[in-house]
């Protein structure tokens, strides 16, 4: 059996670290927004270059507190994608702002720059690009527009830690950039976690406050906040983790390539495109095809789990059709969520088993 990801294989390389970490806060008596939490904070702040970085409780509290940090609200529009998972427009949503979906380049999967500037309007407050799948948006030509207009670009980085566009890590280029520690993430708690990064001293400030509450200092709550605070033990795990968060990426990139240069020729399904320009960490490896369901079928046949992101755009669910989007609006979310089909990878999975899925993939060429 091959399975999506193996937390239970990276869980027994780094037990020896992780058990005395967690201990260690257990009889510490403190468990919640400690010192294991502040270092961690630093640490996480160097890896991504950024000057500030504030621990929440989920990737989904750290979207909604940078928008909240650059002041979005209702009456508010936030540009973004509905190619991605659900939690980036929520985050919108719960501010009483209005996310509205610009299609992804066919490409790399991430909101497509020209497309942008068509869509902002007097309300815009935010642009928000996702890294999808471990690769970085096309951040200058976002950029250039954004800055243009004097609007803040907040990245979702939810799967791309320690991702880069031309030699600078995610979450270090927007205003802010908001990261997962979900256990499936590249970095993942045994638990959830979030945190927020900054060069903004004013938007780290906010946000700080807001994650506690609104506290400025106890029981003083200069703003309407919230309970975003990170566990103690999370924070410990996390630290132990960070130290081998870039190995571990080199081992998911070093996966990514051995199928990339299998299915180069692939009769069935087409390759991810790693940009030149980008550092992609690979959170998913999703090929495109148009036998999805029969490549699906077959893979789970020979004990090889694959999995959808996503198989229904977020302008297309139930729960966000008050926007007002139908079937067409975004053609090219729409296409790749019919085709994308994503293949187990993490550090331990083995280049044999690549070869593995591989091969089962291109058998399923010849018969169909
Ligand atoms: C995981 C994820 C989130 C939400 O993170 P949680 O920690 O699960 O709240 C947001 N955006 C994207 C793109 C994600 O992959």
């Amino acid at each position: 059996m091959i399975p999506l990801l193996d937390l239970q294989a990276q869980y027994a390389s780094i037990k020896d670290e992780i058990e005395p970490a967690v201990l260690r806060v257990l009889a510490s008596g403190h468990y919640v927004l400690g010192v294991e939490v502040a270092r961690f904070e630093e640490e996480f702040a160097t890896y991504c270059d950024a000057s500030h970085a504030i621990a929440v409780n989920t990737g989904t509290s750290a979207l909604h507190l940078a928008l909240l940090a650059a002041d979005v609200g209702p009456g508010d529009e936030v540009l973004t994608v509905a190619f991605t998972f659900v939690a980036t427009a929520s985050a919108v949503c719960y501010t009483g702002a209005r996310p509205v979906f610009i299609d992804v380049d066919p490409v790399t999967l991430t909101m497509d720059p020209a497309k942008l500037e068509a869509a902002i309007t007097s309300r815009t407050k935010a642009i928000m690009p996702v890294h999808l799948y471990g690769q970085m948006a096309d951040m200058d030509a976002i950029k250039e527009i954004a800055d243009r207009y004097g609007i803040p670009v907040i990245e979702d980085a939810c799967q791309a830690h320690g991702a880069e566009y031309k030699g600078r890590r995610a979450g270090s280029i927007g205003a802010s950039g908001c990261f997962s520690f979900y256990p499936g993430k590249n970095l993942g708690a045994c638990g959830e976690g979030g945190i927020v990064v900054t060069n903004n001293d004013e938007h780290a400030r906010k946000i700080r406050m807001l994650r506690d509450w609104g506290q400025e200092q106890r029981y003083h709550h200069a703003l309407k906040g919230f309970n975003y605070r990170m566990d103690e033990i999370q924070g410990a795990i996390l630290r132990v983790k960070l130290r081998h968060l870039e190995a571990w990426t080199e081992a998911r990139r070093v996966r990514a390539e051995h199928y990339s240069a299998l299915l180069a020729h692939s009769r069935s399904v087409l390759a991810p495109v790693a940009m030149i320009d980008r550092r992609h960490v690979y959170h998913v490896y999703a090929v495109r095809t148009r036998d999805r369901e029969q490549l699906q079928h077959t893979l789970r046949s020979e004990g090889i789990h694959s999995g959808l992101h996503y198989p229904i755009p977020v302008h297309l669910q139930k729960a966000h059709l008050d926007l007002g989007y139908r079937p067409g609006d975004l053609p090219e979310s729409e296409a790749a969520a019919r085709e994308v089909l994503s293949l187990p990878i993490y550090p331990e999975l083995t280049l044999k088993q690549v070869e593995r899925v591989a091969a089962v993939l291109e058998q399923d060429a010849y018969v169909s």
